[in-house]
């Protein structure tokens, strides 16, 4: 069955390369990939799948049906959406629209979803049960993948895979990561509010300019004194607004962050725990204070038997040294996890780096390449795992 998944791959590659070209050199932004989901929609009919749209707004989902039905369903996601960066690249299919480009791979995770359902829509006689292609808008702002989740997708669904583009890794190589692969990535807003005065004066204001300044020092430094080193918290405040005039004591400061975490129990630990250290410090000078935590979307834990099917077909695919076990996670976030609420998933790494650059631009970067090879090795290693899940687990 190996030998024919990378036949039909093989066999597929320019179409691949082809595909994935048209859909970089036309990027939509998150929640407008209105023409990239209209043109998944058609590969995935004239490919024989069951096709719906305008699930999850945009999403689109495809399903094949195995021979022998035995009710599982696996589920395989790719997103589709594209960044508001100006492409660098200089390449001859660099993006056609001006300020949009597909800096962080999804273009990739597109055309390797659509090239695991052609390859398996070919193979669907040895597939024991269904399986489902989500293509999800909106990844980028944390919302597709909830879109597509409140629409249903997961209903049915027994298990999910699902992979990113990873630059520091070599094309032809897979990323394994067994337990947390990204954090949990949840927004913060502090309001401190104090009393105006003249700035020759401060002993007749409460300086909410000055207290703020406490307030991120003390939650950097409770970080390191009172969160367990072992289960990591990043906590970045990115904006500040405040304050009204050079020689005014600012009456109110707004704080906004970002938190990351790993560990599902410190996460839920947080909000109170980062309340108490604004206001003890508020409270001993004076001023008022709002604290405002929204959870985002939680961390990516990747299920044990799900990764080891994951890396047992990629290094039966690719021998092992073309599989990476990762030792470390990402304080990235990705919406993925949300999927996971509802069944046990596993992401890989695919590694899309250049073996011979000695840099490969990382993520999000306006130079951002792959080596598009990898978009096979992406194709086998899903398609083959897809196999292996009725005829192993
Ligand atoms: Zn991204
Ligand atoms: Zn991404």
């Amino acid at each position: 069955m190996l030998t024919q998944i990378k036949d039909l791959a093989s066999k597929l590659a320019p179409r691949l390369v082809e595909i994935r070209r048209h859909i970089h050199a036309h990027p939509e932004l998150s929640g407008q990939e209105y023409q990239t989901a209209a043109f998944i929609a058609g590969v995935l009919s004239s490919s024989g799948l069951h096709v719906e749209e305008g699930v999850g707004k945009i999403g689109v989902v495809g399903e094949l049906q195995g021979a022998n039905d035995d009710g599982r369903v696996l589920a395989i996601r790719a997103d589709m959406d594209a960044l508001p960066i100006q492409e660098r690249s200089g390449l001859e299919y660099a993006s056609r629209i001006s300020g949009v480009m597909h800096a962080c791979g999804h273009d990739i995770h597109t055309t390797v979803g659509l090239g695991t359902a052609m390859v398996l829509s070919q193979i669907g006689s040895e597939l024991g049960g269904k399986v489902k292609f989500l293509f999800q808008p909106a990844e980028e702002i944390a919302q597709g993948a909830s879109w597509m989740v409140n629409d249903g997708v997961m209903n049915n669904v027994s298990a999910i895979l699902g992979l990113h583009v990873f630059p520091s890794i070599p094309a032809g190589t897979i990323g394994i990561r067994y337990g947390a692969l990204t954090a949990a990535a949840d927004d913060l807003e502090i309001l401190i509010f104090g009393e105006s005065g003249h700035g020759a004066r401060p002993h007749e204001a409460i300086d909410a300019i000055w207290i703020a300044a406490q307030v991120i020092t003390s939650l950097q430094q409770a970080i390191s004194r009172t969160q367990n080193p072992l289960r990591p918290v990043v906590l970045s405040i990115g904006k500040i607004n405040g304050g009204r005039a050079p020689n005014v004591i600012a009456d109110q400061v707004q704080l906004l962050g970002t938190v990351r975490s790993l560990h599902p129990e410190t996460r839920t630990q947080l909000p109170n725990w980062i309340e108490n250290i604004v206001a003890n410090v508020c409270n001993s000078y004076g001023a008022k204070y709002q604290v405002n935590y929204q959870q985002g979307v939680p961390s990516v834990q990747n299920d044990y038997t799900l990764t080891q099917l994951l890396q047992l077909s990629a290094e039966e695919a690719w021998t092992s040294d073309r599989v990476q076990i990762l030792p470390e996670p990402s304080l990235g976030a990705e919406d993925f996890s949300v999927y996971l609420d509802y069944a046990p998933g596993s992401m890989f790494r695919l590694g899309v780096g250049y073996k011979d650059r000695i840099i490969n631009h990382p993520l999000h970067h306006p130079q951002f390449e792959v080596d598009e090879s990898a978009i096979i090795t992406g194709v086998v290693t899903l398609a083959y795992a897809a196999y292996k899940y009725w005829h192993t687990i």
